[in-house]
C-alpha cells in the first residue's frame, strides 16, 4: 500500500480506542522525532513500553556500583547513559563528583583492553542491557579468559524482553497490541513472540525503525484489531530480522550467561528475565544477582507508571519543572530511550500533558 493511503487510513481509523504498545525506546524515538503520533486517528493510543535497560535498571544496581567506584585500585566502567541515573543516594556521577573512578566505556572490549594496560587495577564493568548488547559483553568476557586478563569483573544487569512482555500481558490488560523492538529482534528473532501472541490472544508486530516501517506496522496491528484477528506475529522487517534470530549471537549467549529472576525497576522481579554469569566465569562475576529488593524510587517519580503505560510522560507532575534531562529525578529523564527524556526533548512544550 502507497504510504499516503497507509497514513489515511491510520488518520482516518474510527473503531473503539486502541491501545498500542511500542516496546522499545528507539522506537519512541524514531516515533517522536517523525512526529508519527500527530498522524494518527485520536483513537489509537501509542503507549511508551519498559524498553529502555537503562530506565529499568534498578537502584540498587546503581548503587552496587557506586560501591565498586569508590573502592581503593578500583575503576568502575560504564556507558554514559548509565552516569546520571540515580541511586538510593546519588548517581555515578555524583560519586565521581566526590573522587570516585568512574570511566566511560564505548564497548565492552575497551574494559580488556585497560584492564590489560593496568594490570594493577581492577576494571569492573556496569553491563546493562537486553538481548541486542548482552553479546557485547559475552564478546569480551571470552576475550579476556583467552588472553588471561584477570584484573577485570562484570557487574550485572543484563535482561531479556520476551519475559517483561509476559509480565504487561498479565498486568497490564489494556493493550491492545505490540510493536516489537527492531534490534532485540535481530538476536532473538520472530519466533519468540509467538507463545506471547498465542498465550495473550494479542497481535505483535515486528518493525524498522524509518517512519514508514513504523506506519506499516501500525497500520498491520490496526488492521487486524479491527478484523478480529488478535494472535499471530507478524515480522516486518524482515531484511533484518529472522524468524529464529542470530544464531551465533544466540550460542554466544548461551555459552557465557544463564537465566534467573532479575529486578526490573518499577516492575519489580520477573522470574528468567535476567542473564547471570556462568558459574564457569564465577572469578569474573562482579555481582547481579541478589538485587531482590529494589529501594523506592525518587519521591514523587512516576516511572513505574510511564514505563507500563499507565500514565504519559506529560502526566507527572515532575515533567519538564522538577525533571528535566539536565537535572533529572527518575531513569526515564536520563535516558536516550527514556520515554519522559524523549517526550521532553521532542516536544515543542516542556511542561504538561501533551499529545
Ligand atoms: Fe520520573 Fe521525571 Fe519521568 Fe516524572 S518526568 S516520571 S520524575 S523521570
Amino acid at each position: 500500500m502507497e504510504i499516503e493511503n497507509l497514513v489515511a487510513a491510520l488518520r482516518h481509523y474510527d473503531g473503539p480506542v486502541l491501545k498500542i504498545m511500542e516496546i522499545c525506546g528507539t522506537h519512541t524515538a524514531a516515533i517522536f522525532k517523525s512526529g508519527i503520533r500527530s498522524l494518527l486517528s485520536p483513537k489509537i493510543k501509542l503507549i511508551s513500553g519498559p524498553g529502555c535497560p537503562v530506565c529499568v535498571t534498578p537502584a540498587a544496581f546503581i548503587d552496587r556500583c557506586v560501591g565498586y567506584a569508590q573502592k581503593e585500585n578500583h575503576v568502575l566502567l560504564t556507558f554514559g547513559d548509565m552516569v546520571k541515573v540515580p541511586g538510593s543516594s546519588g548517581s555515578l556521577a555524583t560519586a565521581k563528583g566526590e573522587g570516585a573512578r568512574v570511566e566511560l566505556m564505548y564497548s565492552p572490549l575497551e574494559a580488556v583492553e585497560k584492564a590489560r594496560a593496568h594490570p594493577h587495577l581492577t576494571y569492573v564493568v556496569a553491563a546493562v542491557g537486553f538481548e541486542t548488547t548482552a553479546p557485547a559483553y559475552g564478546l569480551a568476557l571470552e576475550e579476556a579468559v583467552a588472553g588471561g586478563v584477570k584484573n577485570l569483573k562484570f557487574v550485572t544487569a543484563l535482561k531479556t524482553v520476551p519475559p517483561a512482555l509476559d509480565w504487561i500481558c498479565r498486568h497490564e490488560t489494556g493493550i491492545d497490541g505490540f510493536l516489537c523492538p527492531g534490534h532485540v529482534s535481530v538476536i532473538i528473532g520472530s519466533d519468540a513472540y509467538r507463545p506471547l501472541s498465542a498465550a495473550f490472544q494479542r497481535p505483535f508486530a515486528v518493525a524498522g525503525f524509518e517512519p514508514e516501517h513504523i506506519l506499516a506496522a501500525l497500520y498491520d496491528l490496526v488492521r487486524r484489531l479491527e478484523g478480529g484477528r488478535k494472535a499471530g506475529v507478524h515480522n516486518l522487517y524482515g531484511n533484518a530480522v529472522k524468524a529464529k534470530g542470530n544464531a551465533k549471537a544466540l550460542a554466544l549467549l548461551e555459552r557465557c550467561f544463564v537465566p534467573g529472576a532479575a529486578m526490573w525497576r518499577g516492575l519489580g522481579m520477573i522470574p528468567g528475565s535476567g542473564l547471570y554469569l556462568k558459574e564457569a566465569y564465577a572469578a569474573y562475576d562482579g555481582g547481579g544477582r541478589g538485587l531482590d529488593s529494589d529501594v523506592a524510587l525518587p519521591a514523587a517519580c512516576r516511572c513505574d507508571d510511564v514505563i507500563t503505560g499507565r500514565i504519559e510522560p506529560g502526566d507527572c507532575p515532575l515533567f519538564g519543572g522538577g525533571c528535566t534531562p539536565s537535572s533529572p529525578h527518575g531513569p526515564c529523564m536520563v535516558s536516550a530511550e527514556g520515554a519522559c527524556g524523549i517526550w521532553y526533548r521532542h516536544s515543542p512544550v516542556k511542561g504538561g500533558n501533551k499529545r
